[in-house]
């Protein structure tokens, strides 16, 4: 709730709407309270007094009537009318469209051709025509702006709930043994609230309008009675003689439905959920850069990830995901790097081409350099060149990055003509010759299905296949076989190797799987919280891990064949990394720690390319 109001005020036309409707909400509260003068009570003598004037600060009309004693009863009056036939209309319309919607089929056909039948009355006609059946009247006038609005809501709520109603969570419920109206309290309606909610904030002021319409037309309040509507039709034969008569009211109608519509745009935007968690900001096309320190001089590997850091800039909260990076790979070469969940393994991967998400994150210092040059600020349109075409990415889950709607030959031709100008049919051909690349059978009939028409790892090779497309120098695969089982692993892990003998490709690859880095990669780096705590050789830092935290992590790993041994588990958790203690972040984890550890900065200290970032380390190196 504190959330929403505080997204809702950062809106400031919003801000200005509430603020607005409260003053006149709170005014027409305690208008029976405030001493003014009957707002019905006729003194001929004193008609059409100025503003101003003594005893009426806003004049009198044309029956010497007191205008800001009938403006507040009114506008009490008025708000009351259009508020209730909002309630009103809300609850049935969306009642309405819920039963249809949830129940469907024939329930669904009956009522909403009922519907439709009301929709294809013009709008006010239909008031009209109720209010000429039930007689004039401020209640008859507020039946027929509810019934005409019922229809809106139940063909809003209906399409929301028949999306909802085959969901999986309503059958799950259904299978619990739910009966229908529970299923409809407290599955569906807590899902087509908020929608309810924006409708009726949306349209509150239109019924406001509308009621003012009728008895405008005097079909609503009858004399004297005041509200807003009639106060402007009593006030028309004085418009061009008395303009204030009329200018009140209408001043205070024009007020009355800006602040409610700006106000429910407000809320419209603060509800949606999409809208809030990017907090209507769209990530920027590159990471932004903001870097204080001095850039690292250029090395002649193919890509040096040099003295990294990424934070990320939530409110006044600094993350720090990456910490002061350094990792480099040269042609051919396979570099794994390997971390528990959440230490700063994919942010650093999707630094490299700029991929993190800002805002909120920012590239505050270090470099990356492919072939010598600096991609770290480098011009949007640069980065996009080399972003697929140079250095290409494999992800976990290649279901969420692919088009559902597309065939896979078509998106892997785009992935190929994005880059190179090559014709439809080569690029077609190009796709079949992937798709047999990475060994996924009958590709020339396969190049034409969906995704969803796929396994799991056919699906990666595709995703395999799309990051080899352009042929790229360099693969960053960020856990790429996580999501599937040993035996296509295995197959994937091998197509990798042999690419990278073949073709020369340099290989990052990222995991948390010490058994995969054993098969695949000729050195490893250990990251925890955001930065490299021991590096080196696979062989050397397998057979004889010297810190602590590799040396756990290698025994979380079960031996098939090894006899029986007991697994451990590391306690405790990996650090947040808004707040990094000084030190060794692994210290209050580690059972080697000592007071030292926490004392300052611990540096990376080794014989390259072996390093370790420990003062206590299990092994020298
Ligand atoms: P992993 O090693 O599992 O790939 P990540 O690189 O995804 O870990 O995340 C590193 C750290 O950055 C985590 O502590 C995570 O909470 C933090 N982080 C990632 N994305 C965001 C974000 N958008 N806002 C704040 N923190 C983030
Ligand atoms: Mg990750």
């Amino acid at each position: 709730m504190r959330a929403f109001l505080k997204l809702l005020f950062r809106n400031g036309l919003a801000a200005m709407g509430a603020v607005v409707l409260a003053a006149i909400l709170i005014l027409v509260l305690i208008t029976p309270l405030l001493p003014l003068q009957n707002p019905d009570s006729t003194a001929t003598a004193d008609r059409f007094q100025k503003p101003f004037s003594e005893g009426h600060p806003l004049g009198t009309d044309h029956l010497g009537r007191d205008l800001l004693s009938r403006l507040l009863h009114g506008t009490r009056l008025s708000l009351a009318v259009g508020i209730a036939a909002a309630l009103i209309a809300a609850t049935i319309g969306s009642a309405i469209g819920i039963i249809a919607g949830y129940f469907g089929g024939r329930t669904d056909n009956i009522i909403m051709r009922g519907v439709d039948m009301l929709m294809a009355f013009p709008y006010i006609l239909l008031a009209l025509a109720i209010v000429a059946a039930l007689g004039p009247g401020l209640m008859n006038a507020l039946i027929a702006v509810a019934a005409v609005n019922v229809p809106f809501f139940a063909r809003n709520i209906r399409g929301i709930t028949v999306g909802l109603a085959g969901r999986e969570f309503i059958d799950a419920a259904r299978l619990a043994g739910m009966g229908h109206t529970r299923i409809i309290l407290t599955e569906l309606l807590p899902n087509v609230l908020p929608v309810i909610i924006i409708a009726m904030s949306t349209t509150v002021g239109w019924m406001i309008l509308e009621t003012a319409g009728l008895s405008f037309l005097g079909l609503g309040s009858q004399p004297p009675q005041a509200d807003l509507g009639s106060m402007l039709g009593e006030a028309r034969s004085a418009l061009i003689s008395h303009p204030h008569t009329s200018v009140v009211p209408g001043i205070m109608i024009f007020l009355i439905v800006m602040s409610i519509n700006l106000l429910g745009d407000g809320v419209r935007d603060a509800l949606d959920p999409r809208l809030r968690s990017g907090a209507l900001s769209r990530a920027s096309a590159t990471t932004l850069v903001d870097r204080k320190s001095d850039i690292p001089a250029a090395t002649d590997d193919l890509l040096a990830i040099q003295e990294l850091e990424t934070q990320f800039h939530v409110g006044k909260r600094n993350y720090r995901a990456v910490g002061g990076v350094s990792l480099a790979v040269k042609p051919g070469e396979c570099l794994g790097v390997i971390g528990e969940s959440g230490s700063g393994k994919s942010v650093t991967a999707l630094s490299v081409m700029g991929l993190v998400a800002s805002p909120p994150g920012v590239i505050t210092g270090g470099a990356v350099r492919f072939q010598g040059e600096d991609l770290i600020g480098t011009p949007y349109e640069t980065l996009r060149q080399k972003r697929g075409d140079r250095v290409a990415y494999i992800f976990q889950d290649p279901l969420s990055t692919m088009h559902p709607l597309y065939r896979v030959g078509q998106q892997l031709a785009e992935a190929i003509r994005s880059h190179h100008r090559i014709s439809k049919v080569d690029a077609r051909a190009r796709a079949i010759q992937l798709l047999k690349d990475v060994r996924i059978p009958n590709a020339e009939s396969r190049v034409d299905n969906f995704p969803h028409e796929m396994s799991g790892g056919m699906r990666q090779r595709v995703g395999i296949a799309m990051a080899l497309a352009n042929e790229p120098e360099v693969i960053i695969a960020d856990e790429p076989t996580t999501a599937l089982d040993v035996t296509v692993q295995a197959q994937i892990l091998s197509l990798l190797d042999d690419l990278r003998r073949d073709r020369g490709l340099a290989i990052i690859f990222i995991t948390h799987d010490f058994g995969v880095v054993a098969q695949l990669c000729d050195r490893v780096a250990v990251m925890y919280a955001g930065r490299i705590v021991e590096e080196g050789p696979t062989q050397a830092v397998l057979g004889a891990p010297a810190h602590p935290y590799t040396k756990r992590l290698i025994a979380c790993v079960p031996e098939l064949g090894g006899g029986r041994r007991e697994l451990a588990a590391i306690p405790g958790l990996p650090p947040v990394v808004d707040d990094l203690p000084p030190g060794c972040a692994f210290a209050t984890r580690c059972d080697k720690a000592q007071e030292a550890c926490q004392a300052g900065d611990v540096a990376l200290k080794g014989a390259a390319p072996r390093a370790v970032r420990c003062l206590y380390p299990e092994e020298a190196v």
